[in-house]
């Protein structure tokens, strides 16, 4: 096993260990889920929407480098300044010297996964940039010094008592300020609102960039995005060179399945578009022109890191991906690990694929292998991503790269010479299923050997049925006739 391995196995361990974690897991997925097959039902057009969605998607990413090229011509006609990334090191780079160009010594910023792939909090304050995260889950890991451990709700594996002893102990607040949920969340208004009268800089994400008028839209909750894209005199917008599509109309299919899928709400709370900074107009105001609020610059980098080399790949159909989480939700071995386990940025269904396929299958293959591949996580996916066949596909390049555990290396090659011999795979599997019955106590296997013991050490096995599938098939064609 390799130490990527192990240490994929010993986080596994120890979040099965973790009742509370589980309980929180168990709650929080379980609302989620339901919010969306109920946002869904309710959808009259949503199997619709969604082939609908995966088509502009699918398209957007065929044509990827002309909607780059159109957004940036589009976004600088309108003041923007478009930065390119091709790695994590560049846009930390680039959001550095803007911060310092700028003269910005603190950042306030919205939630943004890109941010957290490329580490980005941590290259600005090494620059002497102190950044605050503002969306109310993000502030609470940052105050921890923890790691988000959902795509969509970063504390999902913390409970109300965590945060309110983390406020107490991290952040000063007072007994009256952690009383109940509507008291932190005034807590953390406060603290927040502050942070952001005083920052030269505000970072966010991108939900979607569009084309044809160099448009990002935002999408949240909490008004905090807002907040973030308009009251500093900078705003830097992170955007992973997929999140585009061509048109306002794609946008709108888009934003159609993005909420319902994620929390179940028809519509984010806050649907921000930005094209471009305060414009100055004839004279200062709404009167003559000019614009009261909103930044002075607006520049927009945009973050390959990695995913460039998917295009055109087995893997390209994760690129459709809009970030709403769904797969996480009804995965049953997120349900039962959380995010932290996976020990990358992305988690879930959808992490198993993003993280070998942007960062390298040497470190994150084995991601791919903690699925039971029932396929809910397709089910529920609103662009339809065939996750089940992308993780069987990491699971390919791995074995192809010999990255499989050594057990697994030596038994698929026997497995495959008996299948392939018709006698010998009958015998072989009355072999095993006379052994199975042998060993089995009221219909179940306790104990297993070897890897296959990783099983039986949560649950137990059911027996072999007494007439194979093979045999069970026979009889029934012979009864038919
Ligand atoms: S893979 Fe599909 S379900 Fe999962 S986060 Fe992406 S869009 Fe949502």
């Amino acid at each position: 096993m390799s130490d990527a391995a192990r240490a994929f196995h010993q986080r596994i361990d120890a979040a099965l260990a973790d009742r509370a974690l589980g309980d929180a897991l168990a709650l929080t997925t379980g609302r989620l889920a339901g919010g969306r097959a109920a946002a869904m039902a309710a959808f009259a057009d949503a199997e619709a929407a969604r082939d609908e969605a995966r088509r502009i998607r699918a398209a957007a990413i065929a044509r990827l480098d002309q909607l780059l090229e159109r957004f940036e011509r589009e976004a600088t006609a309108r003041g923007c300044r478009v930065h390119w990334a091709e790695t994590a090191a560049d846009a930390t780079r680039i959001v550095t010297a803007i911060a310092q160009e700028a003269r910005v010594t603190l950042a306030v910023k919205s939630k943004s996964m890109v941010s957290e792939e490329i580490e980005l909090n941590a290259a600005l304050e090494r620059s002497g940039v102190r950044v605050v995260e503002t969306d109310l889950g993000e502030f609470v890991v940052q105050i921890a010094g923890d790691r988000p451990s959902h795509i969509i709700t970063p504390i999902i594996h913390r409970s109300r008592h965590d945060v309110a002893r983390l406020f107490r102990e991290k952040a000063n607040a007072a007994p009256e300020d952690v009383a109940d949920i509507p008291a932190m969340t005034a807590f953390a208004r406060r603290t927040l609102r502050a942070e952001f009268l005083q920052a030269g800089m505000g970072i966010s994400g991108a939900n979607v960039a569009v084309a044809e008028t160099g448009t990002v839209c935002l999408v949240t909750n909490e008004g905090n995005g807002r907040l973030t894209t308009t009251l500093p005199r900078v705003h830097v917008a992170l955007v992973g060179i997929e999140r585009i599509v061509p048109s306002a109309a794609d946008l709108a299919a888009v934003l159609s399945l993005l909420a319902r899928s994620a929390t179940g709400q028809a519509l984010s709370v806050y649907t921000s578009l930005i094209s471009g900074p305060r414009r100055a107009g004839a004279g200062p105001g709404p009167a003559k022109g000019g614009e009261p609020d909103g930044p002075d610059d607006v520049h927009v980098v945009f973050v390959d890191n990695g995913r460039s080399r998917l295009l055109g790949g087995p893997l390209a159909e994760i690129l459709y991906c809009i970030r709403c989480g769904a797969c996480l939700n009804v995965c049953p071995v997120y349900q039962k690990v959380g995010g932290h386990a996976y020990g990358g940025v992305y988690p879930g269904p959808v992490g198993s694929v993003v993280m070998p396929g942007l960062l390298g299958l040497e470190a994150w293959s084995e991601l791919a292998q903690a699925s039971s591949l029932c396929g809910a996580c397709r089910e529920a996916c609103p662009v339809r991503i065939d996750l089940p066949r992308l993780l069987l596909e990491v699971r390919r390049q791995a074995a192809a790269k010999r990255l499989a555990p050594r057990w697994l290396r030596v038994a698929m090659p026997v497995y495959a010479a008996v299948a392939r011999r018709p006698r010998l795979y009958r015998s072989a599997v009355a072999a095993a299923g006379l052994l199975g019955r042998m060993v089995a106590k009221g219909g179940w296997i306790r104990w297993l050997p070897g890897p296959l013991g990783a099983w039986t050490a949560s649950r137990d096995f059911p027996a072999p049925a007494t007439r194979s599938f093979l045999q069970q098939h026979r009889l029934r064609k012979e009864a038919a006739r």
